[in-house]
């Protein structure tokens, strides 16, 4: 038995990285899934290596700040898999740049992805989720939601703690129709995201001293956790937040 067995999944951003690896992760546990992203080409990889191996998957084309597409997303998983159960609002975008260094179309640009992304989906989602009789919102925000960060990331910090504060208000709108809504706090995850930093040897030792694991995490030690706050295993958990950091934000 899966932990997702009968359950439909939406996931934003999942041509690659995290989202890619939730939604092979979830059709593992017994789930459908539908993934969205503006990466159409690595989205159909993820699709097709998904169905080769006898699960249910198919890619959208979804940009998450147009609330068309957005419409189209939920039309087609209730369409094709007949319900929507699960939305994790996983598309996410990062700039460094200083304060005052950062243009308007800047931040015009990250609050669109990261912030106005989660509410059109989160939007789109509920009446789908009422129809299914209930559901579980996931949004990926970030240890960068829970405290400020010394380098270029002011913007990006602004975004990811405004998810997590939507999540909360979602959560109360939402508890008695059983829709749940949960944030999701990962610490540094090896992905395309911060590849610049990985990549960069010296100032990657330095990171890595400040991680009490002393290592990177993994779409895997994610993606555990997401499936938990999909499946039924969390249904007393609404509202809160999930931090998956390996201690950095212990100290
Ligand atoms: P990633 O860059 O590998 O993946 C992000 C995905 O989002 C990509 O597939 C990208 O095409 C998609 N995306 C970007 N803009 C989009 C848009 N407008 N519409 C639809 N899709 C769009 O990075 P990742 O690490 O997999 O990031 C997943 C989430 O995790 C993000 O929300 C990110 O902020 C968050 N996060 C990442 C880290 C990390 O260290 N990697 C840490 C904490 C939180």
């Amino acid at each position: 038995m899966g932990r997702l067995d009968g359950k439909v999944a939406l996931i934003s951003g999942g041509a690659k990285g995290q989202g890619a690896v939730e939604g092979r992760m979830f059709v593992r546990e017994g789930a459908a899934v539908v993934l969205g992203d503006v990466l159409d080409d690595e989205g159909k990889k993820v699709e097709a290596e998904i169905r080769a191996s006898g699960g249910k998957a198919t890619y959208v084309h979804l940009n998450v700040t147009r609330e068309a597409d957005w419409r189209a997303a939920v039309a087609t998983t209730v369409s094709s898999y007949g319900k929507l159960n699960v939305l994790v609002n996983n598309a996410g975008i990062l700039f460094r740049s200083k304060i005052e260094e950062t243009t308007e179309e800047d931040w015009d640009r990250i609050m669109a992805v990261n912030v106005k992304g989660v509410f059109l989906g989160t939007k789109h989602a509920i009446p789908a989720m009422r129809q299914a009789g209930g559901g579980s919102i996931i949004n990926i925000s970030s240890t960068a939601g829970l405290v400020g960060a010394p380098g270029g990331t002011a913007a990006y910090t602004a975004t990811k703690g405004a998810v997590r504060l939507f999540t909360k208000s979602t959560a109360i709108q939402h508890a008695k129709e059983g829709i749940r809504c949960n944030s999701v706090h990962p610490g540094p995850i090896a992905t395309d995201m911060i590849k610049d930093v990985i990549e960069d040897k010296a100032q990657w030792e330095q990171r890595l001293r400040r991680l009490p694991m002393g290592r990177v995490g993994t779409p895997e030690d994610i993606a555990y956790g997401v499936i938990y706050l999909a499946s039924d295993e969390s249904s007393f958990m609404t509202g809160s937040e999930l931090v998956i950091d390996g201690g950095t934000t212990a100290e």
